[in-house]
C-alpha cells in the first residue's frame, strides 16, 4: 500500500515508517493527524508540522486528520476554529470526512478515567494548584507523596463523579495520575489529568465543569482515531512517557506512537503564540492578517502562494534537534513560485516628471512589452508612450558619482521597451528648490527592438506615462523584528520591532493594463519586487498593492559566497 517514496529527500520519520510497514505493525496503515488548539491563527511554524502530516500520510498511502485540540476552552474560540480551517485548506490539504474534535471524545476520555481510578492508577487529589507544585520536587529532588493518593479506589470514583457532577469548587479537587512521584522525569509525577474549571466551551457549553488535560487528552484522542505515527514537536519528548503509560495502563492495543520533530524558528520572526496575539491585541500590527505577520493568513495576504509555503517545508526537512532557518530561504522559495508566473510590469513608486520636449503633443504609441521573458507562453501586451512620463526619483542625480548610470544632466538612457532619452534640463520647485520635473529629448532612431536601434547606453530605466498611467497605493515590508533573534537577547520583543516594518507610498503611478488586476494576479514591478492587490482594502477606483518580496535574494548570495 505504500507509494514509491524515492521521490521524497527521506527523514528520519520516514525511515520508522519504512521500518514499522516492513515489520507489518498496524496492517501497513499510515494515519497522521494535525492537531491544532484553536486559540490562535496558523503560522508558518504550523505549515511544517501540517506538510508533514498530510505529507507523511499521502506518500506512504495514508490519510491525516484535522483534530481540534479544544481541551482548554478558557481560551479558544470559533474565529480560530474557522481560520484554521480555511487555511489549511488554503496550503492545499484535504481531511476530508475525517474533521474531528478532542471535545467530542469528552465522554470516552471520562470512561477511561473511571477505568484508570477502578486499576488504582488514578485519584482524586484535595490539593490545591500550589500544594501539587511544592510536593511535586525539582529536577534534583524527588517529590513527596500527596496524603490523598492512597485512598480507596470507591472514595476516587465517587469524588470524581461529584466533581462532574458541579459538586465543588473550581481548582479544589483534580484527577491525578497514581505513577512515581520519585521519576526523574516530572511530567510522570501523579500528573493531573482532569480539573475543575466553570467555562462555557465553543462546542459544548455548559455540560462539562472538568476539562482533561492535554497530556491525558491526547493520546486517548489519538487511539481513538486509530492514528498509527503522532508527530509532534520536540517539547513534548519527555512526555512521551506519560503517552505511552496512559495508554498501556488500559491495556489499550494497536497503540499510536509519538515521534518528535524539531520545531521551525525562522530568523526575524517571533513563532510564539502569546506574542502574536499580543502583536495583534497591543495593535503593533494591523490583526492577525497584517502582511508582516508569519501567519498563513498574513502571508496569503501579502500575496504568497501555497505552493511556495509547501517548497519551504519540503526543503527545510524534518531533523531531531532544534535549529533556526534564515528566512532568507522562504523568500528564496517565494521568488521562485512567483518568477514564472508573475508578469512583468512598470510602475513608478516614487514618481518624477519627465518631460520630451521633442516628441509631439497628443501623439500616443503603443509599445509591445513582453510579459515574462523567463516564461515566452506568457506573451505581450502593448504600452502607451506619450509626451510626459514618469520615472523614479532615485534614477535621476543633479550631481551624480562617477558610476551612476542613471538619469543626469546631459546623460542619456534608455527607457525599457521605448527610446533612448537624454536629460536636457532640470525644472525646480521655485520655494523648495527640489527637483521638480526634467525636460528631455528622445532619438526616434533608438525604439527597442526594432532595426537600426542598436544605439547603447549604460542604465535603462522602468517608465510610465502620465496621462495613461493608473494611480495606487504600495505598501512595502520589511522584517517585523529587526534582531536575528528577536525575544532572545536583552531586551523584550517590543523594543526589537523595526520601526520601519512598514512603508507606505500613496502616489505611486502603474501602467494602465493594471487597471484590470485581479486579485489572483501576480507582477514583477520591473526592478522593485514581486506585488499583488491587498484582499481587502484595494478597489476598483482604488487599487492598493502588497510588495510580496523584493528581488533581491540574499539566499543565493550567501549560498554562492559559502556563507
Ligand atoms: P501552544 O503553545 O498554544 O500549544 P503551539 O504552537 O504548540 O502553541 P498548537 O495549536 O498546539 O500550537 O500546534 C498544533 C501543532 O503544530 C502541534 O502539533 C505543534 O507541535 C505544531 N507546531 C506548532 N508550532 C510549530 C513550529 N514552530 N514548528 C513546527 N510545528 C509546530
Ligand atoms: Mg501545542
Amino acid at each position: 500500500m505504500s507509494m514509491n517514496n524515492d521521490d521524497y529527500p527521506s527523514s528520519f520519520i520516514q525511515t520508522i515508517i519504512n521500518n514499522d510497514i516492513k515489520a507489518g505493525k498496524n496492517g501497513g496503515r499510515v494515519h497522521t493527524r494535525f492537531p491544532p488548539e484553536p486559540n490562535g491563527y496558523l503560522h508558518i511554524g504550523h505549515a511544517k508540522s501540517i506538510c508533514l502530516n498530510f505529507g507523511t500520510a499521502a506518500r506512504n498511502g495514508g490519510v491525516c486528520n484535522l483534530r481540534f485540540d479544544d481541551t482548554n476552552p478558557t481560551k479558544e474560540e470559533i474565529e480560530f476554529v474557522e481560520s484554521i480551517k480555511a487555511d489549511v485548506r488554503w496550503l492545499g490539504f484535504d481531511w476530508e470526512d475525517r474533521l474531528y474534535y478532542a471535545s467530542d471524545y469528552f465522554e470516552q476520555l471520562f470512561d477511561y478515567a473511571v477505568q484508570l481510578i477502578k486499576l488504582g492508577k488514578a485519584y482524586v487529589c484535595d490539593l490545591n494548584a500550589e500544594e501539587i507544585k511544592e510536593y511535586r520536587g525539582t529536577l534534583t529532588q524527588p517529590g513527596k507523596e500527596s496524603p490523598y493518593r492512597d485512598r480507596p479506589v470507591k472514595e476516587s470514583l465517587e469524588l470524581f463523579n461529584q466533581m462532574r457532577a458541579g459538586e465543588f469548587a473550581d481548582g479544589t479537587r483534580v484527577l491525578r495520575a497514581r505513577i512515581d512521584m520519585a521519576s526523574p522525569n516530572l511530567n510522570m509525577r501523579d500528573p493531573v489529568l482532569y480539573r475543575i474549571l466553570r467555562e462555557i466551551h465553543h462546542r459544548t457549553g455548559d455540560e462539562w465543569c472538568i476539562y482533561p488535560m492535554y497530556d491525558y487528552a491526547h493520546p486517548l484522542s489519538d487511539y481513538i482515531e486509530r492514528i498509527t505515527h503522532s508527530l509532534c514537536t520536540l517539547e513534548f519528548e519527555d512526555h512521551r512517557p506519560l503517552y505511552d503509560w496512559i495508554l498501556e495502563s488500559l491495556g489499550l492495543e494497536n497503540r499510536p506512537q509519538q515521534i518528535e520533530f524539531a520545531r521551525l524558528n525562522l530568523t526575524h520572526t517571533v513563532m510564539s503564540k502569546r506574542i502574536l496575539r499580543e502583536l495583534v491585541e497591543k495593535n503593533f500590527v494591523n490583526g492577525w492578517d497584517d502582511p508582516r505577520m508569519p501567519t498563513i493568513s498574513g502571508l496569503r495576504r501579502r500575496g504568497v502562494g501555497p505552493k511556495a509555503i509547501r517548497d519551504f517545508c519540503e526543503r527545510i526537512g524534518v531533523a531531531k534537534s532544534n535549529s533556526t532557518v534564515d528566512v532568507a530561504l522562504l523568500e528564496h522559495c517565494i521568488r521562485e513560485d512567483l518568477n514564472m508566473r508573475a508578469g512583468r510590469v512598470m510602475a513608478v513608486l516614487r514618481p518624477l516628471k519627465v518631460v520630451i520636449e521633442n516628441y509631439p503633443e497628443g501623439v500616443v504609441e503603443e509599445l509591445e512589452a513582453d510579459n515574462n521573458p523567463e516564461n515566452p507562453a506568457m506573451g505581450s501586451r502593448k504600452i502607451p508612450f506619450s509626451r510626459e512620463l514618469y520615472i523614479e526619483q532615485e534614477d535621476f542625480m543633479e550631481d551624480p558619482p562617477k558610476k551612476f548610470f542613471r538619469l543626469s544632466p546631459g546623460k542619456e538612457v534608455r527607457l525599457k521597451h521605448a527610446y533612448i532619452i537624454k536629460c536636457e534640463q532640470v525644472i525646480k520647485d521655485p520655494i523648495t528648490n527640489e527637483v521638480a520635473e526634467l525636460h528631455c529629448t528622445y532619438d526616434p532612431d533608438t525604439l527597442s527592438g526594432m532595426a537600426g536601434s542598436t544605439r547603447k547606453v549604460k542604465g535603462t530605466l522602468h517608465w510610465v506615462s502620465a496621462p495613461h498611467a493608473v494611480k495606487a497605493t504600495v505598501r512595502l515590508y520589511n522584517h517585523l523584528f529587526q534582531s536575528e533573534n528577536p525575544g532572545e537577547g536583552e531586551l523584550g520583543y517590543q523594543d526589537e520591532i523595526n520601526p520601519e516594518s512598514l512603508e507606505v507610498l500613496d502616489s505611486c503611478w502603474l501602467e494602465p493594463g493594471l487597471k484590470q488586476a485581479t486579485l489572483e494576479d501576480r507582477y514583477q514591478f520591473l526592478r522593485q519586487g514581486y506585488f499583488a492587490l491587498d484582499p481587502i482594502e484595494s478597489h476598483q477606483d482604488s487599487l492598493v498593492l502588497n510588495r510580496i518580496v523584493s528581488l533581491r535574494d540574499s539566499w543565493v548570495r550567501a549560498q554562492k559566497s559559502g556563507a
